[in-house]
């Protein structure tokens, strides 16, 4: 098989596959004003990274065997569509579970790896779904009122397993081709049906997906940031599908049903952090503009409040380094990132994200949220007075500093802006599990021979 094209990406997506939002079926995703977006960028994606061939195979299928081969990628992934980033990632987390469980599981470490290949010589996107529904989250699977809420097997055949359940939050599914499912959580004895992982392609039958979207509806110039960059979040009913062995990663070994979020874990988390360091510098780029397009930039309290945005920026960036630098091997002779400073840096990245948000609406002023539409700057009456009353000196025009705060608005405080707040904390798994990772990787016992060193106790 060939690497795919746009045209043949687009043409993948008439596949027959049920596809919701608003309260309709969609049938036409490229042309959807939900989805279109979306669905160009993948489109992009294709274009981007297109040989020819029948050997040829994408970048982002590429396995990192040094630690510099793993900076190229989470170098590269940052000029990647997010689906693109979803299949690499993913599939190297299922490698990554793969290395982990080889031992015991041999022959679904060799089905991880076929699959692998299978998604390489087609060319095929993956998302990957974890996140259950999860009902009441005190109570563990087994004890939930309706046994669904967990996604689980229901029949076991002798050619497969059929699958009951629905995966929720899963960023980019309806338009991408293979769906990676993987338990939500460690499971216990007496669980074994929820320890379910497989692949399931977008289009089989019983798999429906309801989709919510930032995507802008008005006019886009008024949404710099996400009429750009959006993506649908799926709701993946998964509705007795069947799954044919050879796809079939887990399906009840109780004992690795953590293995894949821990490995999925890891690797998003570090594409996040990637991308945090990102963003932590359009933020301090953001607000010294702002700053400075309203002659507040060497005020003291701005001044301090940018150096300290710096401070994050460059800390979230040191933590990736720091990821990168201390990967480990597997037995395969690839490497795999830091789980420590993976999980302190995204932890880190994370929650800080929301106190650097809050220092650019700080700087920036009310107009983030009332600056006039691009359409009524370009009004004949009012239009010249917008001008005149947004511009504030030489080389400042009102239009630059309205169009400005329409881009600080959408990054950070409009319908894209809350999905990011919300994102940075709960994708990859919430804080509280980047907690736990990097508590269980820390060095305890050196730091507790240091404050016993220091306390003459030693
Ligand atoms: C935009 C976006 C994209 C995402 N993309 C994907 C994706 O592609 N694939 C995927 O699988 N998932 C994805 N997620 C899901 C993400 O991993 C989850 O949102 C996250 O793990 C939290 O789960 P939840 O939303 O069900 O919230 P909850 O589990 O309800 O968590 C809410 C809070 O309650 C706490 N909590 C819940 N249960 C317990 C408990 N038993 N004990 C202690 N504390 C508890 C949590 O720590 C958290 O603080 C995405 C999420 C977002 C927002």
């Amino acid at each position: 098989m060939a690497m795919m094209s746009r045209a043949e990406y687009l043409a993948s997506l008439d596949d027959g596959r049920r596809i919701f939002a608003e309260g309709e079926e969609i049938k036409d995703l490229a042309e959807h004003p939900q989805f279109a977006q979306a669905v160009k960028l993948v489109g992009d994606g294709y274009e981007q990274h297109y040989k020819s061939g029948d050997d040829a195979s994408g970048d982002y299928f590429r396995i990192p065997h040094s630690k510099d081969e793993l900076r190229e990628i989470i170098d590269e992934l940052l000029h990647w569509d997010m689906v693109t980033v979803t299949t690499s990632q993913g599939l190297l987390a299922l490698l990554t579970a793969a290395a982990r469980m080889r031992k015991d599981l041999p022959e679904h470490a060799e089905r991880i790896e076929k699959y692998f290949e299978y998604c390489r010589v087609n060319d095929l996107r993956c998302v990957q779904a974890i996140t259950d529904a999860k009902g009441d989250r005190r109570l563990s699977p087994g004890k939930q009122e309706d046994p669904d809420v967990y996604t689980r097997i229901v029949e076991r055949r002798p050619d497969g397993i059929v699958v009951r359940g629905a995966k929720l939050h899963i960023s980019s599914a309806s338009i991408s081709h293979e769906l990676v499912v993987m338990p939500t959580k460690n499971m216990k004895e007496g669980e074994e049906d929820y320890a379910v992982a497989c692949a399931i392609p977008v289009n089989a039958p019983g798999v429906k997906i309801v989709n919510t979207s930032y995507a802008p509806r008005e006019r886009i110039e008024d949404f710099p940031a996400s009429s750009q960059h959006n993506m649908p979040e799926g709701f993946i009913i998964l509705d007795d599908v069947f799954v044919p062995n050879e796809r079939i990663f887990l399906a009840g070994e109780v004992k690795h049903s953590a293995t894949f979020a821990h490995s999925l874990g890891l690797w998003e988390r570090l594409g996040g952090t990637a991308h945090m360091a990102e963003f932590g510098d359009t933020l301090v780029g953001l607000a010294e503009l702002i700053a400075e397009a309203n002659g507040t930039e060497k005020i003291h309290h701005i001044r301090e409040k940018i150096a300290e945005m710096v401070i994050y920026a460059t800390l979230t960036r040191a933590g990736l380094e720091a990821a990168i630098a201390n990967a480990e091997p597997t037995a395969e002779g690839w490497y795999f990132p830091s789980e420590l400073f993976t999980n302190a840096a995204k932890h880190y990245a994370a929650s800080e994200y929301s106190l650097m948000v809050r220092h650019v609406h700080d700087i920036g002023g009310g107009s983030i949220v009332t600056a006039p539409s691009i359409a009524d700057l370009e009004n004949d009456e009012v239009g010249p007075y917008i001008e005149k009353y947004m511009a504030t000196k030489e080389g400042i025009s009102g239009e630059y500093r309205t169009r400005l705060f329409h881009a600080i608005r959408d990054f950070t405080a409009d319908a894209y802006g809350g999905w990011q707040q919300v994102t940075m904390i709960q994708s990859g798994g919430g804080l509280f599990a980047q907690r736990l990772v990097a508590r269980k990787h820390y060095d305890m016992d050196k730091a507790k021979k240091l404050a016993l060193d220091l306390a003459g106790l030693a």
